[in-house]
């Protein structure tokens, strides 16, 4: 590894750096994908052309053999999920690892340093000015700022100067953990125009079927879609097949989660419930077909519930269908016409009956935030304020569960670190800091 020319410093407001990542995963850390689609795998209202160009900046192998190279990580893929984890399953490995390569380069790290303010440098030249005015009747002055740097301002009452800022502070998600929107606040009172925010990858709020308590049950592959209120034919947006979860309030999973944000956004704005998108679930993911032929082959002596437990629907969930449909404990042979077609809609196509969500508090990540249009995505620079590079989670896109919002927060996260080096002219980085002219983005 070769030592930074430069000083960084990481100022961070808790006691340790990286506790999402501590917490990610599970505590096992889902660091990457092992593939991804821009135009699938990750959500924004910026252009969808600046997110391929980010992204293409980095190839996906690359960037995992810098964490296993540089970081040290040894990575393991999770076949079924096509997730990658460190193969000790330990988030605390890859915290620690990332810091410590950090160190190794000379990066300096500064605990309980809550980033209150930021002045660019004319205005931070200004303030020391006005100051050091102030300061030459009162005694000498502690300003250290140039023209040609930040000052940023901490809660504590330090100032610190800086030649460039990376601008990496998360959204709203989880604000117990220090990411309360501060930064979003810092680049809307800079100026900057923010997509509205919104909480995504969260839980959602409602009653299990048939008014059943089923909490704790999970269901490994259910086909998850969300349906337009107006036209229940008109599929929105479906999530891969996935895991559903039954939380005491109502769903999780990673099913849930990656569609979460069709209904929070419309649950924020208070829609009428008839407005509402519908967000329909296929239990066993396997589609009406199959249970049409399963239903008619199944014997006429057996009960619903039977049928159901014998394809593989979990029993208490038959139990809580049979009573939704009003068929419970009836034979197979005793359903009426429009009882069975009320039994295979309830099987494939049954709605989810969301009242709320469980909001930034249990949010994976935050919706929204800074476009990209106000960003360069060769170096994520600012574009109205130049000196400022953005990365991460804080700009306007999150991607689905599988390691996608760790991608994007390396991906970026890399183009400011290299847009940064190269704006202070370290020649290597202005090199690397360059992508291929086919995915540069529209300036
Ligand atoms: C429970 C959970 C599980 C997740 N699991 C995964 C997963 O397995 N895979 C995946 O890809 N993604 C996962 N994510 C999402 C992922 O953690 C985030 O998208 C990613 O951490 C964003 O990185 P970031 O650097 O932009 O922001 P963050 O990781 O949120 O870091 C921002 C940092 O800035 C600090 N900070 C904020 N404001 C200030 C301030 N004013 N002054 C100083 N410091 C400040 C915060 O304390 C924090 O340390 C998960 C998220 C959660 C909540």
């Amino acid at each position: 590894m070769q030592l930074l020319a430069v000083q960084v410093t990481v100022l961070e407001r808790t006691r340790e750096a990286g506790k999402k990542i501590l917490m990610s995963g599970g505590s096992r850390c889902n660091v990457l994908p092992l593939a991804a689609d821009p135009n699938i795998d990750f959500f924004t209202a910026s252009s969808r052309g600046a997110l391929r160009a980010v992204l293409a900046s980095w190839a996906l192998q690359d960037c995992k053999d810098w964490l296993s190279s540089d970081v040290g990580l040894q990575l393991q893929l999770e076949q079924e999920t096509n997730k990658w984890f460190p193969a000790s399953n330990s988030s605390r490995e890859v915290r620690d690892r990332l810091v410590e390569a950090c160190q190794q380069l000379g990066v300096r790290f500064v605990y309980n340093a809550s980033v209150e303010g930021l002045q660019p440098p004319q205005a931070a030249a200004a303030a020391a000015a006005g100051a050091d005015a102030l300061q030459e009747t009162q005694g000498p002055s502690s300003s250290s700022s140039s023209s040609s740097s930040w000052t940023v301002l901490l809660a504590s009452g330090a100032k610190v100067s800086a030649e460039r800022i990376i601008f990496s502070t998360g959204g709203r998600s989880f604000p117990a953990v220090g990411t309360d929107g501060t930064g979003l606040n810092l680049l809307q009172g800079a100026g900057h125009n923010l997509v509205a925010q919104y909480a995504a990858l969260t839980p959602l709020k409602g009653a299990h079927p048939g008014g059943q308590q089923l909490a704790g049950l999970t269901l490994p592959s259910v086909r998850l879609s969300v349906a337009a209120a107006n036209k229940p034919s008109k599929v929105a947006a479906v999530a891969q097949r996935g895991g559903l979860l039954f939380t005491h309030k109502g769903y999780s999973g990673p099913a849930v989660l990656d569609l979460s944000h069709w209904l929070v956004r419309e649950l924020d704005q208070q829609q009428q419930q008839a407005a509402m998108p519908r967000l329909l679930v296929d239990w066993t993911g396997e589609g009406a077909e199959v249970w049409q032929e399963r239903l008619a082959a199944a014997s006429g002596a057996a009960t619903v519930e039977n049928v159901l437990r014998k394809a593989g629907v979990k029993e208490r969930l038959a139990a809580a269908l049979a009573i939704e449909v009003g068929v419970q404990g009836r034979q197979m042979s005793q359903l009426k016409k429009g009882e069975r077609q009320a039994l295979l809609a309830a099987l494939t196509a049954w709605q989810l009956p969301i009242s709320s969500h469980e909001g930034y508090k249990k949010a994976e990540v935050t919706g929204g935030g800074l476009p990209l249009e106000q960003v360069d995505c060769r170096t994520m620079e600012s574009r109205l304020l130049p000196g400022l590079h953005v990365c991460g989670e804080v700009l306007d896109v999150f991607g689905r569960i599988g390691g996608f919002n760790f991608l994007w927060a390396w991906v970026t996260g890399r183009l400011a670190g290299l847009g940064a080096a190269a704006q202070l002219g370290l020649p290597a980085a202005a090199a690397a800091a360059a992508p291929p002219p086919q995915s540069r983005a529209r300036r």
